[in-house]
This record gives structure tokens, sequence and C-alpha cells, in this order.
């Protein structure tokens, strides 16, 4: 008999956790008759409220539940981290906890995995129903910048709902870095993926826990990390300003020498420093972004901390 561990990542989410128990317990009978057995892996991510209860309250009653819960919020990376070192599966399913991944799909996803064609069977949704607008336009302007500036392809729409082979997650753990940005690392690993498409299904309780200004910081590690297009752009960006720089030094000695020298134009030089000095605070910013990263890099501190767990053995973090 195979066995199928699905890691399921949960910050504060004490409404949805029996919801999804419910759901996923029909797709274990579903996946019993298919010969393939399931773990849950339930990944507590720090919560405030009492997810972690909720957890302990299942795995005691159902011994395909294993929980794992950090010392504090270390993020959904981390979480699916975690996840991937403790699931022991032959598949690994990764999915969130709010049924916006619909589990339904899973004894299909399997039936695919099965045929050996495939490493990976990932989902996208095909669209945003029930986002904000302005959510939406960025989001389609970092996927579109990523695939510019990046060779890894990360795939617009995405979802980290996904089932992998054995082998795919044995590369995924190869990856041992700090910042992890996994919608680039699963495209960085290779493998053939296929992808599944459904429509948006909206969160029934609950709230996101991505505002507007965790999912711009969330892009920007996605870019630093993905890419080194910006540091390079700052340094196009420089030349072009010294050529430029040369052409009005050559214009400006020129004139003076044909007209004089007229004592005029002042706010013109305002203007001129303010824009280059901004345009290198810019570009030190950029350099920062990468710099603090190789910082944070270096330090090797672990990527999440443990604080209790039912699952046994111990394991290389
Ligand atoms: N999540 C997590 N740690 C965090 C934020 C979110 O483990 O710091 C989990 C969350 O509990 C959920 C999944 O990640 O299972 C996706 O979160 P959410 O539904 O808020 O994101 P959205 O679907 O809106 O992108
Ligand atoms: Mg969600």
């Amino acid at each position: 008999m195979e066995l199928m561990s699905i890691i399921v990542p949960c910050y504060n989410e004490q409404e949805t956790l029996e919801d999804y128990y419910r759901e996923i317990n029909r797709i274990r009978e579903q996946l019993e008759n298919m010969e393939c057995s399931l773990e849950v892996i339930l990944v507590d991510d720090g919560s405030k409220d009492a997810t972690l209860d909720g957890m302990k309250k299942l795995a005691h009653e159902n011994s395909w539940i294993r929980y794992l819960s950090f010392t504090r919020n270390f993020g959904k990376e981390a979480a699916i981290y975690a996840g991937l070192t403790h699931a022991r599966g032959d598949w690994v399913g990764l999915m969130d906890v709010d049924l916006q991944d619909p589990p339904g799909l899973i004894p299909g996803m399997l039936s695919v995995l099965r045929e050996k064609e495939y490493d990976c069977v990932a989902t996208r949704r095909v669209d945003r129903k029930g986002e904000p607008v302005i959510r939406s336009f960025f989001a389609r302007a970092f996927y579109k910048l990523m695939r510019h500036i990046s060779d890894v392809e990360i795939v617009d729409g995405a979802r980290d709902f996904r089932i992998m082979s054995r082998r795919y997650v044995e590369s995924l753990l190869e990856l041992k870095e700090y910042n992890r940005f996994s919608k680039g690392l699963f495209g960085w690993v290779g493998y053939k993926t296929k992808w599944l498409e459904y429509e948006n299904i909206e969160r029934t309780k609950g709230e996101t826990k991505w505002s507007f200004f965790k999912l711009l910081m969330y892009s920007i590690d996605g870019i630093v990390a993905f890419s080194t297009a910006p540091v390079r752009f700052a340094a196009w960006l420089g030349l072009m300003f010294c050529l430029l720089a040369f052409t009005f030094i050559l214009i400006i000695i020129g004139r003076t020498l044909m007209f004089g020298d007229p004592v005029a134009g002042w706010p013109s030089l305002v203007c001129i420093i303010l824009l280059l000095a901004g345009i290198q605070l810019f570009c030190l910013g950029l350099l920062g972004e990468y710099l603090s990263k190789t910082y944070l890099e270096v330090k090797k501190r672990p990527i999440y901390l443990c604080k209790e767990t039912n699952i046994e053995g111990k394991f290389d973090k």
C-alpha cells in the first residue's frame, strides 16, 4: 500500500480546522479504495487562537493525523518546509486548510502521478474572482515582471496546492536556503509538472492572512530570491546617467565658449541634484536588499523551531 502525506500549514485557523477534517476524511476513504493510505501533517505556525488545541484533539482521535507546532509565527514558507522534512509518504501533497484548495481533486491527481509521466501535479486558478481589483492588478504585474527578469518559471495564478513524488520532495529538501520562496523553488527543481486549472473558490470561514503590504513584501522577497536583474538594472542606470552627464558637460562648455557665462539656472541644478540623489539612494536600497538577504542567509539560523509535536523520531532540520 502506498502512503500519501498531506502538509497543511495553519495560522489562526480554529474556525476552519473542523470543516477541513470532515472533507479530508472523506477523501481518505476514497484513497484507501485506491490502495493509498493517507497521513495529514498539520503545521501550527504559532497560532494565537485555539488552533493547536483543535489539532491535538483531531490527532488524539485519528491515528493518521499528525501535528507540529512552532514556537512562534515563522510564516507559511517555514511551515511548508517543516512539513516536507517530516513527510514520509511516497506522494507528498500541500494544501491550505481553508478549503480554497478543493480536496476533491486529490484522487484524480494521484491517478495522474501514478502514470509516472509527471513528478508533480499542481493547480492554478484561472480567475481572481472575489479579490480586490488593485491586488489582482499588482499580482498580474508581478508575474509579468518575473517572467522577464528571472530564468525560473513562476506560473501566474499558481496555488501552493500540489502533490509531488518522493524524488521531487527530496530535491526540494536539498535547497536549504533560509529565504524560501516556494513558488520559485518548485520551478527551480525542474521535473515535469502537470497543471490543473480551476476557478477561484472564496474562503468560507476565517479571513485571509495576507494584507496587501504583506503580499508586496513577499513579492520583493521573490524577486530578490530569483533574480539579480535589479542590481544589473542599477548598474545600467548609473552608466546611462554618466553618459547623459558627459553630453551635458560638452554642451555647457560649448555654450560658455560661444555665449559667455550667464549665471542662471540654479533651479534646474537643484532638480538635477535631487533626481540624482534619489536615484543613488534607490540603487543603494536595491543593493541593501540583496545584502540583507545574504546576511540572513549566512547566519544559518534554523528555518523554524518546533515547540510540540506528536511525530516520533528525530528529524534532520
Ligand atoms: N498561513 C500560515 N502562516 C502564515 C499565514 C498563513 O501557515 O503566516 C496558512 C493559513 O493558515 C492557510 C494558508 O497558509 O492555511 C493560506 O493562507 P490564507 O488563506 O490566509 O491565504 P490566501 O488563500 O488568502 O492566499
Ligand atoms: Mg486561503
